[in-house]
């Protein structure tokens, strides 16, 4: 008589014992191994059906400015420098496509300036423009575990996963690199100052920016050793890289004086605003601060992000399409609740910003702080107007440690 132990999975043929699970059909049985490799074949198969011939419909600059301008205030420059950067990205593209001889070069690009200014919210703005999947990575991620090509690959698993594993769209997506300036060197000794562990990250992010084909594991990291690789090329793909540079400006402000003294003697040298160094970066700055040659040189375009001062965080509150004290009053409207700011209350908010260097971030977690105790008391009573003013901020404010608070992304 034959035992539930002699069943054999029809597939690879081992014997019960030797499986996990045996799932039995009909007349035969199947276990768990060849379950997953047939489900890693069906996922294969279903993603080479979702491969579309994408293609982005080519928009000129000023199109994707006015986009822009909806939800990221101020940062003109930048701005400007994005959309061409962008606008010649796909045009590359279509080149491309056309089999053209002339090979147009990438146009990936490097954003200076402190942090909460909006690097990370121009590219999640580009990106939602042109619906291109994007992928949000931090440099300083890919140098600690330091292996070579592995992190690397984490980056193009995420944009996968944005893409919804459509290749296609994958590779004309947008790549934002945070943090870039992490990788660069420590202080001012090349020789001795080398970061090795992150080296290899270097070389590999450097091939990644350039353009290669990487075999990309669907679900990351080395957790499904069974799963089939996809191979993604990073030729189209935009990287948009950024960074604080803490402590470039001093690079920029040694710069300009030597060349003003320099100069000192032919022409009377401009005047510099010494208030925004960064509006007169440039690579060489870059390079000086630590950054190697071969990542700069890999990411042509650069601009810089202007500090937010007083007007802009007052027009951030309430002007981009999303601003904040819009997205508390749909939460009050939910409750019937009709909500309004003085613009005294709104100023004090900026100035309250400002003095604790809390940023753009911190202007959420003041909201917070200021709303919280309202949206707990008013829900289910028969309250229909809440007026923010001064003194409201104020008194609210005046309940919490303001040290505590926190910039929050
Ligand atoms: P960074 O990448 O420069 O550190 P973020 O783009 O993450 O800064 O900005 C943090 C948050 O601050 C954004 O989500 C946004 O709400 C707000 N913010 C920052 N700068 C701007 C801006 N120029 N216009 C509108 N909102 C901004």
């Amino acid at each position: 008589m034959s035992s539930d132990n002699d069943l054999t999975c029809s597939f690879c043929g081992r014997v019960k014992p030797e499986t996990q699970i045996l799932v039995a059909g009909l007349d035969a049985h199947i276990c768990e191994k060849c379950i997953s490799q047939a489900n890693n074949i069906v996922e294969e198969e279903a993603s080479k059906d979702d491969s579309s011939d994408f293609s982005i419909e080519l928009k000129p600059p000023k199109a994707i400015k006015a986009f822009l301008d909806d939800y990221v205030i101020g940062q003109e420059t930048a701005k400007k420098v994005i959309c061409v950067a962008v606008y010649n990205h796909y045009k590359r593209i279509a080149s491309q496509k056309s089999k053209d001889e002339l090979e147009i070069q990438k146009s990936n690009l490097l954003l200076v300036g402190q942090t909460g200014t909006g690097k990370t919210l121009l590219a999640q703005t580009i990106s939602r423009f042109l619906e291109v999947p994007l992928a949000i990575v931090d440099a300083t991620v890919l140098t600690e575990a330091g292996y070579v090509g592995e992190d690397v690959e984490t980056i193009l698993t995420r944009l996968l996963q944005s893409a919804d594993y459509d290749i296609e769209k994958a590779q004309q997506g947008i790549v934002f690199i945070d943090e870039i300036d992490k990788i660069a060197r420590k202080g001012d000794n090349p020789s001795i100052t080398r970061d090795v562990s992150g080296e290899g990250v270097q070389q590999a992010l450097l091939k990644l920016l350039e353009g290669t084909v990487v075999n990309v594991p669907p679900k990351g990291g080395r957790k499904h050793p069974d799963q089939k690789f996809i191979e993604v090329d990073t030729s189209n793909i935009l990287f948009i890289a950024g960074g604080a540079f803490d402590g470039i400006n001093r690079v920029i402000n040694n710069r300009l004086n030597l060349q003003a003294i320099g100069f000192k003697n032919h022409v009377k040298a401009k005047k510099i605003d010494t208030e925004n160094l960064l509006q007169y970066i440039t690579p060489k700055d870059i390079r000086t601060f630590g950054l190697i040659p071969e990542i700069i040189g890999r990411l042509p375009v650069l601009s810089y992000m202007n500090p937010l001062d007083k007007f802009t965080l007052r027009s951030i509150l309430t002007d981009p399409k999303n601003a904040l004290i819009k997205q508390y009053q749909k939460l009050f409207f939910m409750d019937n609740i009709s909500l309004t700011f003085t613009s005294g209350a709104l100023d004090f908010i900026v100035q309250k910003a400002l003095d604790y260097n809390l940023g753009a971030r911190g202007l959420r977690s003041l909201c917070e702080e200021i709303l919280n105790q309202s949206m707990f008391d008013l829900p289910g009573t028969n309250i229909t107007e809440l007026k923010v003013t001064k003194l409201f901020v104020e008194e609210q404010l005046k309940r919490i440690e303001l040290h505590s608070l926190k910039a929050v992304s």
